[in-house]
């Protein structure tokens, strides 16, 4: 099966109101460019420079979403033209992204990492230390970043009782924060959660967002 036909198939499986994030990481840009061809335009990236590279040579209205741990030291790489960035787990990075917005003239969209698997090798913070971040003067200076939701990565197992489970977690936790921090504010409304392998099941648990790579673009080949 191609590209096309993988799109066309998990298209038939998300909601109209679930945006769908093709994860192209490590993949080239003519692979991607077979998605666009098809019509799809949103497209998510782990790597800051592997973005930036990849944004240079492609159409301009493709919309960019980060995905991956974002080192603060990296911001700069794509904060001219990043869409939404996913994977927002500390002040720091905040605040590196919001000065990088204000030297670009733009405000970053954003969502919060929350740790919904509790695995060493996964970042996030946990529901308190979110509402810390919320609460902190530091962040309520900050003009050009918003917040639109939280994102969530669920752990790396086949049961999926464990994965439903965390993807509870996740959407509580945002329905909790909505109502303590945003509830005037509609920009408020992500929750990023499901990749190839548990897509349908954070759906069915209230994903808005959906980031699958491998069952659009085939297996990732890290060694090349
Ligand atoms: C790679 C990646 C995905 C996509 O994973 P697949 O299993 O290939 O669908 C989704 N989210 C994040 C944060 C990723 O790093």
């Amino acid at each position: 099966m191609g590209i096309a036909d993988n799109l066309k198939t998990i298209g038939k499986k998300i909601p109209q109101n679930v945006k769908l994030i093709a994860v192209s990481k490590t993949k080239p840009v003519e692979i991607i460019q077979e998605a666009y061809d098809f019509g799809h335009r949103i497209f998510g990236e782990n790597k800051p420079q592997e973005l930036r590279d990849k944004q240079a040579i492609m159409p301009k209205d493709i919309e960019w979403h980060f995905i991956g741990h974002l080192q603060t030291n990296k911001v700069k790489y794509i904060a001219p033209f990043v869409s939404l960035i996913h994977g927002v787990d500390s002040l720091k990075v905040l605040n590196e992204i919001n000065k990088q917005a204000i030297r670009n003239d733009r405000v970053i969209d954003c969502l919060i990492q929350i740790d919904i698997a509790h695995e060493e090798t996964k970042f996030g913070l946990l529901e308190d230390q979110a509402r810390e971040l919320l609460n902190s003067d530091e962040f309520r200076s900050m003009k050009n970043v918003r917040i639109c939701g939280l994102m969530g990565i669920g752990s790396i197992t086949n049961d999926l009782n464990k994965t439903r489970g965390e993807f509870k977690e996740l959407k509580t936790t945002f329905l909790k924060l909505k109502e303590e921090f945003f509830l005037k504010e509609d920009s408020f409304s992500e929750v990023s959660m499901g990749m190839s392998s548990d897509y349908s099941l954070a759906i069915e648990e209230g994903s808005t967002m959906v980031r699958i790579g491998s069952s659009i673009f085939g297996e990732r080949d890290y060694l090349k």
